[in-house]
């Protein structure tokens, strides 16, 4: 893995901005089936945002650019995931301060930190079907594989998200349906399985992205 600098961090949020563009109807999609159909709309127009944002303010070091990425979602993208979106960057940049760069370690520790502060806010545990599911599967990656495997970090993140189909959603609208959440994946864990795509392609040479079969969500 090489270490994440900020300018790679930058670039990371531009790619995945754009991913969130492409992406923007199939996450409406999903959230249409089991909430009200924004997530899409959200998420995309939330990071696109961030990464105006982020380039014109050059930050210095990743956990400046997660300060950066923090505070934009929070003014632009309302619902449930810009708040749980925004704390997780915010304890990305607490977990990362004073750092030039990211490497393997701090990542273990970043995302650690991330994933107790979406839990404590949003109060979802594992198998609720929210991205709680699929942060969890990441960082038992960084806990069991040392040193760990981008791609299969990437691939669980992916797995993760795909696994939340069968499941019934106990947290967010989705729980509002009840058992008739099931059948389809949780939008909010695709985005985080989208972002992680992106963030190990950007840590790890060679990394193969995951191809969705959209008819499978
Ligand atoms: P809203 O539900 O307010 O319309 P979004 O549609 O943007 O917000 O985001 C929905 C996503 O947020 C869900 O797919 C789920 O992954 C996530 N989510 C919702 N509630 C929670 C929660 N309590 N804890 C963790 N994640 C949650
Ligand atoms: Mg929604």
């Amino acid at each position: 893995m090489q270490p994440l600098t900020a300018e790679a961090f930058v670039r990371v949020m531009d790619a995945y901005a754009q991913v969130l563009a492409e992406f923007r109807d199939v996450l409406n999609e999903l959230d249409n089936r089991i909430g009200d159909g924004d997530h899409g709309t959200n998420m995309a127009r939330g990071f696109s945002a961030v990464a105006e944002k982020l380039k014109a303010s050059q930050p210095t070091t990743p956990a400046a650019g997660c300060q950066t990425v923090a505070m934009t979602l929070l003014g632009t993208v309302g619902g449930a995931s810009g708040p749980l979106y925004s704390t997780a960057f915010l304890k990305l940049s607490a977990a990362w301060n004073g750092r030039a760069d990211v490497d393997e370690e701090a990542l273990r520790g970043g995302v650690a930190a991330a994933l107790e502060g979406i839990m404590a806010r949003g109060r979802a545990a594992v198998g609720d079907k929210t991205m709680v599911d699929v942060w969890t599967a990441v960082q038992r990656e960084l806990q069991t594989e040392q040193p760990l495997d981008a791609q299969r970090a990437v691939e669980a993140a992916a797995a993760a998200a795909l696994a939340t189909k069968p499941l019934t959603a106990r947290k967010g609208r989705a729980a509002y349906l009840g058992d008739r959440s099931q059948g389809t994946v949780d939008p909010g864990s695709l985005s985080s399985a989208l972002w992680f795509a992106e963030l190990f392609a950007a840590m790890s040479e060679g990394v193969v992205k995951p191809q969705w079969d959209l008819s499978a969500l």
